[in-house]
């Protein structure tokens, strides 16, 4: 492949975009200037690789195709079968799952398809039953009437989203908290970890339908052969969602009891966060659950997106390969040092340390809010993201904390020595960085203050750091 390849595939597009709609070309040229000086430490996001990117830009985003390979509710599907086969073959093999499911367009989306799955294995239901024979559109008022009806009073326990959980995980507002009569556990507020004793007590006390193990923000490894006791005990399914340690996962980093797949009787993950891949998500499970997931499309799915499909089977590959390893085990490392530079430095962190790809600074410890510290951490050339800590006294808006994870700046090539160089930015701003008042002069949990000339000073020295580690090095845009 000529070394410009990808400078050529991306120019042209631009080009070809260009004609339609020169902003929006300008905006894609500027996101990419942008990511490529900018820090970014959001744990949640990476960098795909130019052949996952392009993947994504051809005409597969024009093709229906609901229904499940070979199965379609379309004609001409042949091509999208191939992809989604290819994808789900590397995602088996990838994973060591007897079976994958790939449609799902997002995380979120794979966690819906997970639990209706559950419901329809565990629970007798005419209503649900008679609701998955048709397609989604098709239910009527009565139909969903009698599908709450039947399945509202099942059980779910997941991490609290304060102690990390996801939203998806039975938060009230979200509609897994809906769907289950839902409760949480927590994390020992003495140590900041999960205290499995009180989560195997909860599950006694509360007897859920699904135990939910997996998190957003909990920095530590969790150990899936004793939740799925728990679960057992209880006669509970266990569901892992796998979407931010994924990459850590098939990196073969998580092994053992820290490997949920061998545990859990379903798994599901994103694609786009420590495992690179495009914007997506996916389910994995064994023989006994897999008719029940492959009914995504029509109980959460309308049409999949076949060009997703493409780039995940496309990424897939990519972490399949040897070199994975290495990147999966970097990202630790790398989080490692980073945490060990804030530590050495005065910073507190929640848990003390990490054993994944993320941080959590509870940064009260500066006398800030979350809020006043993204916002200074990004006039700084720094793009984090605020996070609830544990018990957070400044709720889920403003919060105490804020979230970093390596999976981006390990993709550049970035290794140990600069997250220490990284850790101390972080810190100068930080400690630099003082509460603002509000217009009556009480404390501001959203205004702050930072003098402009060192928010330009690191973001300078952000920016010399990563001079020796460009994206993508070969698209030139020009
Ligand atoms: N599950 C977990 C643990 C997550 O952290 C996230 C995203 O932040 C999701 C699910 C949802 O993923 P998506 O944004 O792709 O719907």
């Amino acid at each position: 492949m000529p070394r410009n390849a990808e400078s050529i595939a991306f120019r042209s597009a631009l080009e070809v975009i260009r004609g339609v709609e020169p902003r929006v070309a300008d905006a894609i040229g500027a996101e990419l200037a942008d990511q490529r000086e900018s820090l970014k430490l959001i744990a949640s996001e990476n960098y795909a690789s130019p052949a996952t990117l392009l993947a994504m830009g051809n005409w597969f985003s024009d093709k229906y195709a609901e229904g499940t390979i070979g199965r379609r509710f379309y004609a001409g599907c042949q091509n999208v079968d191939t992809v989604e086969a290819l994808a789900a073959e590397h995602a088996r093999e990838l994973f060591g799952a007897s079976h994958a499911y790939v449609q799902p367009h997002s995380g979120i989306d794979a966690n819906l398809v997970a639990f209706w799955a559950i419901l329809a294995d565990r629970v007798e239901a005419p209503a649900l039953q008679r609701a998955q024979a048709r397609h989604v559109n098709d239910l009527t008022e009565a139909d969903w009437f009698a599908l709450r009806r039947e399945l509202g009073d099942q059980r779910m326990l997941g991490m609290s989203l304060d102690a990390g959980g996801h939203l998806t995980h039975g938060f009230r507002p979200n509609i897994s908290g809906k769907m289950f009569d839902q409760r949480s556990y927590g994390t020992d507020p003495a140590t900041g970890l999960v205290d499995y004793d009180r989560v195997a007590e909860a599950a006694r006390e509360f007897r859920p339908l699904v135990l939910v193990a997996g998190y957003s923000a909990y920095p530590r490894k969790i150990n899936f052969r004793i939740m799925r006791e728990i679960a057992d005990s209880v006669g509970a399914t266990f569901m892992v969602d796998m979407a931010h340690f994924a990459g850590l996962v098939a990196g073969k980093v998580f092994t053992g009891d820290f490997d949920p797949v061998p545990h859990a009787h379903i798994v599901t993950s994103t694609t786009h966060k420590s495992l690179r891949g495009p914007r997506g998500g996916l389910v994995l499970c064994g023989p006994e659950l897999a008719d029940q997931v492959d009914r995504g499309c029509p109980m959460v799915l309308g049409g999949p997106l076949p060009h997703v499909m493409a780039a995940k089977a496309v990424a897939l590959a990519e972490a399949r390969r040897p070199d994975f390893a290495g990147y999966a085990r970097q990202i630790v490392d790398n989080a490692q040092a980073l945490a060990e530079g804030l530590l050495r430095r005065g910073a507190t962190l929640v848990t003390g340390g990490t054993d994944n790809h993320l941080v959590l600074i509870d940064v009260t410890g500066y006398g800030l809010t979350g809020r006043q510290a993204e916002q200074a951490l990004l006039d700084s050339g720094i793009v984090t993201n605020r996070n609830a800590v544990p018990q957070d006294p400044n709720g889920a808006w403003y919060t105490s904390g804020i979230r970093i994870g390596t999976p981006a700046l390990t993709t550049r090539g970035l290794g140990t020595a600069e997250m220490d160089t990284t850790a101390e930015l972080i810190h100068t701003v930080l400690s630099q960085t003082s509460a603002g008042v509000g217009p009556d002069g009480t404390a501001s949990k959203a205004k702050y203050v930072l003098d402009p000339a060192l928010a330009d000073k690191v973001s300078r020295q952000a920016s010399e750091l990563l001079t020796g580690f460009p994206l993508y090095p070969d698209v030139e845009l020009g």
